[in-house]
């Protein structure tokens, strides 16, 4: 019997958003926001419990966690996405916005998971970053297909500056080949010492 999945919830943070910014968003900025998050939150609604479920599934262990609050922030202010706490800058397309939340989510799980954090790759910064990535492209597979989890993924090649991305897909290239998650989860695998 599985057991349960978070609570997975999305909460403004507007007082946040005014601090990071060091102002209040303009009429226009606003409005853009209400976009982005309205097209972002019917696909987190649409598509939760299979992100969560299937990043269960591929690792094979359970969510640790009973609730998980997502902190969307607008496109007008500069800040990344981040794990702890979850925020979540929104894109102007609503599945690359998904996209960061599934590989925040797996920095979550893995760092969260006692077990398996011990035994990834918490000493080594661009091999864990590396391994979420490869996580989250294997959620994305699953979910939408691998032309779209490749497509996303690009695009994330596009924009990321804080990691050396060359170095970054050649592991995530080698994870690929390493780990097939239709013979064993990604912690038997792990556990094995592979
Ligand atoms: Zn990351």
């Amino acid at each position: 019997m599985p057991n349960e999945l978070p609570n997975l919830r999305i909460e403004i943070p507007y007082l946040l958003i005014r601090k990071v910014k060091g102002s209040s968003l303009s009429k226009e900025e606003l409005l853009e926001f209400e976009k982005d998050l309205k097209k972002f939150e019917s696909l987190v609604e649409k598509y939760k419990r299979r992100i969560l479920l299937t990043i269960s599934n591929l690792v094979g262990l359970e969510w640790e966690e009973k609730d998980i609050i997502i902190y969307p922030f607008p496109r007008s202010v500069k800040i990344p996405s981040i794990s702890f706490p979850l925020i979540i800058a929104l894109k102007k397309d609503p599945y690359f916005s998904l996209y960061c939340l599934i590989h925040e989510l797996c920095h979550r799980f893995i760092e969260l998971n006692k077990n398996l954090y011990e035994i990834s790759f918490k000493k080594d910064k661009l091999k864990g970053e590396s391994f979420a990535e490869f996580l989250t492209i294997e959620v994305l597979s699953r979910i939408f297909g691998e032309a779209k989890a490749k497509e996303l993924y690009e695009e994330e090649k596009k924009i990321v500056t804080t990691r050396n991305m060359e170095e970054s897909s050649k592991l995530v290239r080698e994870f690929r080949r390493k780990y097939d998650l239709n013979k064993k989860t990604l912690f038997e695998y792990l556990r094995d010492g592979i």
